[in-house]
């Protein structure tokens, strides 16, 4: 018997019901400057999609609102799924919205994302984080959807 890899749901390929993200034009010509913009959270998210490229899992590329992500369907450590940055790890494609909400949230810190983050999350942990609950709210208010785009970057 073999075992169902994250990747394999075909919810990963529906679109979340919502305004359309931006044209792939517009929102390619943002991605330069996000990139510098979290550089250090994307890096990092890049070392962890290597690890799983590595293993076999596939990269996907989607976007959202005015954002392109890379996502990579496997779960990360000690969680269900990440936002670092451009890049997302996440099991499920329950919690891409969720995940997506954090650049949203991250982007007034740009590097200093990651260290915040951390502080908040070791004095209050991960649900009382204020970043947590902001990105919990955009996600029940958001009125983007996300789609995948082009499949799987092979
Ligand atoms: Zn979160």
């Amino acid at each position: 018997m073999t075992r169902r890899r994250a990747w394999q749901d075909p919810a990963w390929g529906e679109r979340r019901l919502g305004a359309p993200p931006w044209s792939p034009a517009r929102a390619l010509a943002l991605v330069p400057g996000l990139l510098l913009w979290t550089l250090p959270q994307t890096l990092v998210g890049l070392a962890l999609a290597l690890w799983h490229r590595a293993r076999g899992v596939p990269w996907w590329v989607y976007r959202f609102g005015p954002f392109v992500f890379l996502v990579v369907p496997a779960s990360p450590p000690a969680s269900r799924g990440i936002s670092l940055g451009l890049v997302v790890i996440s099991e499920s494609p329950e919690i891409l919205t969720h995940e997506f909400c954090h650049l949203y949230t991250a982007l007034w810190l740009s590097w200093l994302y990651l260290p915040v983050y951390g502080v908040e999350y070791a004095l209050l942990g991960h649900a009382r984080s204020p970043h947590e609950r902001l990105t919990e709210r955009l996600e029940r208010d958001t009125r983007w959807a996300w789609q995948q785009w082009g499949g799987s970057v092979r």
